[in-house]
């Protein structure tokens, strides 16, 4: 049985106008994420289990890291699904996305499902440290909720929302950095 694997740009978080990052998404892979959720409302992309790993560079500066483990504690303690971190073999590895011509583009998550189970099997999540270098250990905490929830499966909304897709609405203008009741009430669906 031929199980093809496709990666996908899901989702990337943008402030100001709309700028596409290196390796932005195909058409095609638009077209399989779509199709794997009109397969069946209860057959959304998830993983297939509520706990998942992460990792991220150990000489990444103290705030990054104090950033990504607020971040991972906001979602494990307000929603039944866990971000744990392990320093290696992860499924979901933080890396720098070093985008400087895109200096708008906060973070990316990119994500690779089966697209026979709609299940995720990996995905990376960066920070554009052209754009989160200079912003506040709040700031990466409240990019990296917000791809944290890309992760787990949640896509954009609009509101007062972590998972709004407005950068600059969410992490500047406000201050998002944590889950809001309905972000958690929506990972909970899928988990
Ligand atoms: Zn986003």
């Amino acid at each position: 049985m031929l199980r093809r694997m496709v990666r996908s740009l899901v989702a990337w978080l943008l402030a100001g106008t709309v700028l596409l990052g290196p390796g932005a998404a195909p058409a095609a892979a638009d077209g399989n994420y779509t199709n794997c959720s009109a397969q069946n409302p209860t057959l959304h992309l998830r993983w297939s289990a509520n706990s998942q790993t992460f990792s991220r560079p150990d000489t990444w500066a103290a705030n990054y890291r104090t950033a990504l483990a607020n971040a991972s504690s906001n979602i494990n303690s307000t929603t039944d699904f866990s971000w744990i971190r392990v320093s290696s073999g992860a499924v979901a590895p933080w890396a720098n996305w070093n985008d400087p011509n895109s200096p708008g583009l906060a973070g990316v998550t990119q994500s690779s499902f089966n697209n026979t189970t709609c299940r995720f099997t990996d995905q990376w999540f960066y920070f554009n440290f052209p754009h989160t270098d200079g912003d506040n250990v709040d700031q990466r905490q409240c990019t990296a909720v917000h791809e944290f929830g890309h992760g787990l499966g949640l896509n954009h909304v609009s509101g007062f929302r972590a998972m709004n897709a407005n950068h600059t609405y969410r992490c500047h203008t406000n201050m998002i950095k944590t889950f809001q009741g309905v972000d958690s009430a929506e990972a909970n669906v899928l988990y």
